[in-house]
């Protein structure tokens, strides 16, 4: 067994040496923060949902190019050329894929058929029912408090996590507010075998994201993010003048099209990735209120597992006893 965490299923599952999974996450996570999570003993992850076909295919090599350890790829499942990336994915061998946003019985036993790990991100336990019941290797049960893509029901990681591992059979992946050993424990408190981090590796040197992006989730404070555009695709931003102007549009009562015509198209690069902090789409999680470095995304996960490390000795001691 590989695993140093001693029996982890997910270690197993995907032979890894960390039950810590950096989220596939758009603009973000291309194969340098991939593969740099993967060398430090974690799963990276490459966020294929901004990539053209050509674009994931580079990506892909590249990130073999950079580390022999497994990595995987984030399908969303609305991405219009999803067929394509499919066939790349299975054309390189790619040894795990996490679908997500969308129904995880379109391709998980075609994927599987071709040897490949399935894993799946769900919102709510009715979702993650259903993955289990397609078939999926295990479940990303992600709450409320994640950034991105997100769930219409509000469910906190505190209360979806141990819904979910009371209900499911399979491997169990918690997410949504995790960036610290602390919160990784308890999140395997809660039922989880691991955890996938998102916010706290787009602050990373390797992450893809343009520099005064990471310097705004960096600069983040409590009550900097919110959840909005429900009637589209629900998504969790740092507060700006994009978000304030879909705030005036929810204020004289917008038509879900009128949305739409304000969202546009490629917003989300241009925050994230070309760096308009007041007109992007700037997708983060409530987490980033507690970040405030960019590091190399090895000290990352060597922060989180020495604390991890730490927060786990106390729970033997008096502290935990009354
Ligand atoms: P938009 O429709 O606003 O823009 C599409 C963007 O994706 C453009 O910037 C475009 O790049 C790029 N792109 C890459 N491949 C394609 C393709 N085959 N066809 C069209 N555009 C492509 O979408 P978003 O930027 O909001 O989201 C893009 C994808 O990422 C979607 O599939 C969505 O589901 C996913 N997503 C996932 C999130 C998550 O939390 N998991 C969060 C947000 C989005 P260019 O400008 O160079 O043409």
């Amino acid at each position: 067994m590989n695993s140093k965490m001693g029996e982890n299923r997910i270690c197993e599952l995907f032979n890894i040496d960390f039950p810590l999974i950096q989220a596939g996450m758009i603009w973000c996570s291309g194969w340098e923060l991939a593969s740099a999570v993967s060398n430090a003993g974690g799963l990276g992850i490459i966020g294929s949902g901004s990539m053209y076909p050509e674009i994931l295919e580079q990506q892909i090599i590249s990130c073999k190019a950079a580390t022999t350890k497994p990595f995987a790829v984030n399908l969303p499942m609305l991405y219009p050329d999803s067929d394509k990336h499919i066939a790349t994915i299975i054309k390189h061998k790619v040894p795990i894929v996490f679908t997500s946003a969308g129904n995880p019985s379109i391709w998980t036993s075609h994927l599987k058929s071709h040897g490949i790990i399935v894993v799946h991100v769900v919102s709510s336990l009715k979702f993650a029912l259903k993955a289990e019941e397609a078939g999926v290797d295990a479940v990303v049960a992600e709450g409320f408090e994640a950034g991105g893509h997100n769930g219409r029901d509000e469910t906190t990681t505190m209360c979806l996590v141990p819904m979910v591992a009371k209900k499911i059979n399979i491997p169990l992946i918690a997410a949504g507010g995790i960036a610290t050993g602390r919160a990784m424990l308890a999140a395997m408190n809660l039922g989880a075998d691991a955890v996938q981090v998102g916010s706290r590796f787009v602050a990373s040197v390797e992450a893809s994201a343009h520099n005064n992006f990471k310097q705004a989730v960096i600069s983040a404070q409590e009550g900097d993010t919110l959840l909005t555009l429900k009637e589209i695709t629900p998504v969790r931003l740092l507060k700006n003048e994009f978000s304030e102007s879909i705030r005036k549009a929810y204020e004289s009562c917008a038509s879900k099209d009128e949305l739409k015509t304000l969202l546009g198209r490629g917003r989300a690069k241009k925050g994230m990735f070309e760096g308009d902090l007041a007109n992007g789409e700037l997708e983060i999680g409530q987490v980033s209120a507690l970040l405030d470095t960019i590091l190399p995304a090895a000290e990352i996960i060597a922060e989180i597992l020495s604390e991890f490390k730490e927060a786990l000795k106390e729970q033997n001691t008096t502290k935990f006893q009354f």
